[in-house]
């Protein structure tokens, strides 16, 4: 199984980060298969780099949640355009497949972008993502499971040869109050991809407006979770877009004195699992 991050960003896109300044969109392939995280503006790199591949393009696209900046770079998806392209799209929630379907045509609607979703040839088949409920996908089991995050959002733990990543952007952890249900679902990770976007002080309110309940963990709450459920590497993940490189460095430095495989997620970085990465 291969991670590769195309958007780490949380919140909005910023411009002149080497770590990166996308946002949300994470790939995982495995034995010629192909699964999508998110749509934010990183995904429109992955479409530049799919149009590179031979056609048709297969891919099962997993939507966290339908916060815009999960969701905009989505009309900047190349492979969408063409006719021989299959996509499955799984929105969350009971109703997940209807609302992703009509968000993500709604921000393609007048005036907000000049052509419609219907100018999109790709096959497109709208399914729910639901809490609990295993979806198979070639050699990928991928578990969605509800995290805290105002109006909600999925996480997703992917199983895959014998090895295991989880996405868990936009969720409001606390290392001494993890859910049992979510802990499980993070137990024993290879790679760990959580949300990460603000510093202690941020959180509770020493810099700044206090963010606590706004549905984001501090690095010292990923590191703390990461420790209790005995994940392998730990990758911090919707960078704030106030964080200099500078800051996420020292946050990921400062996370590492309570779990040392520990470093902020980079645009464009390849972890192979199982393999050294
Ligand atoms: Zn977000
Ligand atoms: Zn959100």
């Amino acid at each position: 199984m291969e991670v590769r991050y195309y958007g780490v960003r949380g919140s909005i896109a910023v411009s002149g980060s080497r770590i990166g300044g996308n946002t949300a969109c994470v790939e995982v392939t495995s034995q010629g298969h192909r699964l999508i995280f998110d749509a934010g503006t990183g995904i429109r790199a992955l479409g530049e780099s799919m149009m590179r591949e031979a056609t048709p393009h297969k891919v099962a696209m997993f939507f966290s949640h339908l916060h815009w900046d999960h969701v905009q770079g989505f009309p900047f998806f190349t492979p969408a355009y063409l006719p021989t392209s299959e996509l499955t799209l799984y929105g969350p929630g009971a109703n997940g497949a209807q609302g992703l379907q009509s968000e993500l045509a709604a921000q393609m609607q007048p005036p907000h972008f000049p052509v419609p979703l219907s100018i999109m040839r790709s096959r497109m088949d709208f399914l729910s993502a639901l809490h609990g409920k295993t979806v198979e996908v070639g050699p990928f089991k991928v578990t969605p499971i509800d995290v805290p995050h105002p109006q909600g959002c999925l996480a997703y733990r992917v199983e895959a040869d014998g090895h295991s990543f989880v996405y868990a952007t936009d969720v409001e952890l606390r290392m001494e109050d993890i859910a049992p249900d979510v802990a499980r679902m993070l137990e024993g990770a290879d790679v760990l991809c959580l949300d990460a976007q603000y510093t202690p002080e941020e959180y509770d309110g020493r810099r700044g407006i206090p963010k606590k309940g706004w549905g984001h963990s501090t690095m010292m709450d990923a590191a703390g979770v990461a420790k209790a459920v005995g994940a392998r590497r730990l990758c911090l993940f919707h960078h704030d877009p106030a964080h200099s490189d500078e800051v996420l460095e020292d946050m990921a430095e400062q996370a590492r004195s309570i779990f040392p495989v520990c470093e902020p997620a980079r645009e464009g970085q390849r972890l192979l699992l199982g393999r050294a990465a």
